[in-house]
């Protein structure tokens, strides 16, 4: 089966909704238990009395159970119910007048909305959101989900290595539900997709268009232009049992994960043109169209269509702003970063904190893939969810990055360390430790709500730190999921270029932090970017990809780009770093 978005073959989990049927006069009995089902959940969340949970859940049972409607009941013949009794008869009474539950609302609002959210993940019951919540301090799905890929949750009571996958695996299925991918999440599709239609159609043309084309890092469906016909495309889809629904100006079927794809008809005549307007963002085709030389005539290549304007080739990822234009229209574009100008790794965790593989095994991976070298950079002693590093650990942890560097020479592992940054905008060891580090990523992992003054006021004094050599995922943000602390960008930047710090781009495909949007300032500022993995595991070196995607979309060069660097300029820039000591 071709188009299923990979890791979302679940059964829709029965969810739990508190929704207030408008339209039905009489309330069903399943209407009225789902109002104690919730109430006996969220008391046990917050820990109410056990007696008292049980009735409701009781209650919840009885209606289950229940042949007759309680709404056409007396009552006397309600509360005379075994299981029900006066006290939760009225409350039934209240839900059936009134369509709501007084203290069920009570409990609601004093949930979080991530939390309330939780209870629609199959296999999380109260217990686990609980100690989700209190523990792990996490309130929503994002950063839960995060927390699953970052191997957190089995250091917790009752969550095993494999309830840690089966949640992770829920979690993913239900945000696939809610109308927003992330490109890494759609990317096996696009390619199977394109791949099927060359193969089964040879003799016609198709592109992947659109956002996916665009390297957008999160989308909502998958625009595909073909010259196929309307009658051949659809008895291709019919075949593979997708139904094509006809709108406007596309054709669109939805897969079994309820993703989206909208097929664009062409000719061979506009085939090219239609492409490059569903890939180009709406203010960049706007600006185009008002080219002087500008007409739409049949294009026969892309080139064509820059040709026909007498402006440089822009690259798909670039087509976002109007200025490009300009800029293409004066010299040819430098060439962007592409994945292999990734030299070393930078940013990773070992089982020191809490990644899954051993420094060895991590070294001798990137060895192998070709990496010039590894920066291990464990979690600091505040991340202590994370297993974070004590003075006396980050000693041993050098010995063994000593004795590994013999072992593996040429090849070199850094040592590293990705500092929290504290309340104060301080870091997470006193001098004498950080000196010891050739690289001192520092991150907010902590109290992230917080107002952009004191964001910045965190940031700033850690940039100023005269030991940070690297601004890691500056905003914290979840693509899909979590905003990320307010930050003015360009002073970030400016701060960075003034005390000669690195921001980070983060690979990961759902943080890609710094957003590509303030790459081109930092570029301006000569402010280094580092594409960094934030490996947890040897599979997330391959994370590096993402990132260099988006990083293309803002003209990012492999010179412009930190983790580039080779071995011997990577050895240069610490010596830099360095000299910055005190
Ligand atoms: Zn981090
Ligand atoms: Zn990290």
């Amino acid at each position: 089966m071709i188009f299923k978005v990979p890791r979302g073959t679940f059964f829709i989990p029965t969810i739990l909704t508190y929704s207030l049927p408008l339209l039905s006069l009489r309330m069903h009995n399943y209407e009225i238990e789902e109002y104690f089902t919730l109430l006996a959940k969220l008391m046990d969340i917050h820990g109410e009395n056990e007696f008292k949970i049980k009735s409701y859940s009781n209650a919840a049972y009885t209606l289950d159970k229940l042949t007759e409607p309680v709404s056409d009941m007396s009552p006397s013949q309600l509360f005379a119910i075994r299981g029900i009794g006066e006290a939760i008869g009225k409350k039934i009474q209240e839900i059936i007048a009134t369509k709501h539950l007084a203290l069920l609302d009570e409990y609601v609002q004093k949930t979080p909305p991530g939390i309330l959210e939780m209870l629609k993940i199959k296999g999380l019951g109260p217990k686990k959101i609980v100690t989700i919540w209190k523990e792990l301090e996490i309130e929503s799905i994002g950063e839960l989900l995060y927390a699953c890929e970052e191997n957190r949750l089995v250091k917790y009571k009752g969550f095993g290595e494999k309830t840690q996958k089966n949640i992770q695996d829920a979690l993913h299925f239900y945000l696939q539900h809610q109308g927003n991918y992330l490109y890494e999440e759609v990317e096996s599709l696009a390619t199977s997709l394109q791949k099927s239609l060359d193969a089964e159609f040879p003799n016609e043309q198709h592109i992947i268009s659109g956002a996916f084309k665009r390297q957008l890092e999160s989308l909502e469906c998958l625009d595909v232009v073909t010259t196929l016909s309307e009658i051949n495309l659809t008895n291709w889809l019919e075949s593979k049992m997708f139904k094509l629904e006809k709108n406007e100006d596309f054709l669109s079927c939805k897969g079994e994960d309820n993703f989206e794809i909208r097929w664009h008809l062409a000719t061979p005549e506009n085939f090219f043109w239609k492409d490059f307007t569903l890939s180009g963002s709406p203010e960049f085709i706007l600006a185009w169209e008002k080219l002087p030389q500008f007409k739409t005539e049949p294009f026969k290549t892309e080139q064509s269509i820059f040709d026909q304007v007498g402006i440089h080739y822009i690259p798909t990822p670039q087509r976002e702003y109007a200025e490009i234009i300009g800029l293409a229209a004066t010299k040819t574009l430098a060439k962007t970063i592409q994945p292999t100008d990734i030299k070393g790794i930078i940013h990773s965790h070992s089982t020191w904190s809490d990644g899954i593989h051993t420094i060895e095994q991590m070294a001798v991976a990137a060895k192998a893939q070709g990496f010039e070298y590894l920066i291990i950079s464990d979690h600091s002693k505040s991340a202590f969810y994370a297993n974070g590093l004590q003075a006396d650990r980050i000693v041993a942890q050098h010995k063994e990055i000593d004795v590994l560097n013999k072992k593996l020479a040429p090849f070199v592992i850094f040592k590293s360390i990705e500092s929290d940054i504290l309340n104060d905008g301080s870091l997470d060891y006193p001098d004498e430790v950080l000196a010891s580090f050739d690289i001192v990523i520092a991150s907010v992992h902590s109290n992230l709500k917080m107002t952009e003054e004191k964001a910045m006021m965190r940031l700033l004094n850690a940039i100023s730190n005269p030991y940070t050599s690297i601004l890691g995922h500056p905003t914290g943000r979840l693509l899909l999921s979590r905003k990320g602390y307010p930050v003015n960008h360009e002073v970030l930047i400016e701060a960075c270029a003034e005390h000669n710090v690195v921001m980070e781009l983060n690979a990961h495909p759902r943080r890609l932090d710094m957003d590509w949007r303030y790459i081109q300032k930092a570029i301006e500022m000569d402010v280094l970017i580092s594409i960094d993995p934030d490996a947890h595991a040897i599979e997330g070196f391959d994370d590096c990809k993402y990132g260099v995607l988006v990083a293309q979309k803002a003209g990012l060069t492999a010179a412009n780009n930190l983790s580039s660097f080779s071995l011997a300029e990577m050895m240069e820039f610490i010596e830099y770093q360095q000299a910055k000591r005190p």
